[in-house]
């Protein structure tokens, strides 16, 4: 169900740029937080295998959309530079449009370049919403697509019809100006390791970034085993067999993807490898989740409920110095494969991808 907020809401007026923080927001390890992931709804319309159960969740949590705008604003204004809008299925979310559009007047804080506003979608509704979300000031897309086979496809997202939707979704992005579009494309072993040359083909003739990530231990039914990731290893080894990969720099400091082109610098290919190889130590990212919860980190066993401080009256300047103390709490790094390692306390359709 829904869940209600009060007027509070409307306690400070809705402004558009930063309102003095003064320090950019940092954790207790010394490392910058920038990077924001929202998620909006955890509904979603697909059921893929390895992030869902097979069931249909009868219960769901959404704040009110100006619920994520205040909390947008007072993050913005700590030094969040990307706000990434996620879910659960972000395009399912009524109301989206609007958080777009408030979203893209903020200001970065401590930079003049503009805020970079993304959305991770399972593509399945973006056809009819590329133009619009690109009109409300949405600067980037990511669509996952777990396999270009439509059979594949459809055994991983257990939902039929959903492939040509897809493929006419990320058409739709690249003729709004949302290019060049990210494929997200999870690999699982038994699923769709199969479909990794394939892909590379894909990023080549589509003119997409085919983005491959290891399976991580945050679905719903517990199936990960370390032998169910397909390691980067075995992605560039099978890349390289095919055509020789030549990597590319990371776009920033804090990349999760190690990059790659091929000889001839057609296609573009990254691999997120958080499980071979972790990347914490330049993690920059902090969660939401969509019924507001701080999570310092995907593998947190707490999350802290900003929007209950929000119900209970807090100020902007309340809130930031909450998320101030929070933050210093965030994990050094994840502990994925080691002895008496602990799943989340929430998985991935909650926490928000
Ligand atoms: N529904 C949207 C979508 O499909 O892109 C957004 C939410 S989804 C949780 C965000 C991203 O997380 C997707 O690219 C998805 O493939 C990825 N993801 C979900 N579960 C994962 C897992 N256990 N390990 C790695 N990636 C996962």
């Amino acid at each position: 169900m829904a869940t209600t907020l009060l007027p509070i809401l409307e306690a400070e007026p809705l402004l558009s740029g930063a309102t003095g923080s003064g320090v950019r927001l940092r954790d207790g390890h010394g490392r910058a937080l920038t990077d924001l992931r929202v998620s909006v709804t955890d509904r979603c319309n697909y059921k893929c295998v390895y992030c869902r159960t097979g069931n249909d969740g009868a219960q769901y949590s959404e704040l009110p959309i100006a619920a994520y705008a205040r909390m947008l604003r007072v993050f913005v204004s700590l030094g969040i530079e990307k706000i990434r809008l996620t879910g659960g299925e972000p395009l399912l979310r009524t109301g989206l449009l609007e958080l777009v559009r408030e979203t893209a007047e903020l200001r970065p804080a401590f930079t003049d370049a503009p805020l970079d506003i993304a959305i991770t979608t399972n593509g399945h509704l973006l056809a009819g919403m590329a133009q619009p979300l690109k009109d409300a000031g949405l600067s980037r897309i990511t669509i996952s697509m777990d396999a270009v086979d439509p059979e594949t496809f459809t055994r991983i997202t257990r939902v039929p019809g959903g492939f040509e939707r897809v493929r006419a979704g990320i058409r739709a992005a690249q003729d709004a100006g949302l290019g060049p579009v990210k494929i997200n494309c999870v690999l699982l072993r038994g699923f769709n390791e199969s479909q990794i040359e394939a892909f590379a083909e894909f990023s080549r003739s589509e003119r997409v970034i085919v983005r491959f990530i290891e399976f991580m231990p945050l679905e719903e039914d517990r199936t990960w085993t370390p032998e169910t990731v397909v390691p980067m290893s075995e992605i560039v080894a099978r890349l390289n067999a095919v055509r020789p990969l030549v990597a590319l720099p990371p776009n920033h400091a804090s990349e999760t993807a190690r990059r790659f082109t091929f000889e001839d610098g057609v296609g573009e290919i990254g691999i997120i490898a958080p499980v071979s190889e972790p990347f914490c130590g330049h993690c920059s990212r902090i969660r939401l989740t969509s019924d507001g919860k701080l999570r310092t980190c995907l593998f947190s066993q707490t999350d802290h409920d900003l929007a209950g401080l929000m119900l209970r009256g807090a100020s902007d300047d309340d809130m930031r110095d909450w998320i101030r103390g929070m933050v210093q709490q965030k994990e050094a790094r994840h502990h994925i494969g080691e002895p008496g390692f602990l799943k989340p306390s929430r998985s991935m359709v909650h926490i928000g991808g």
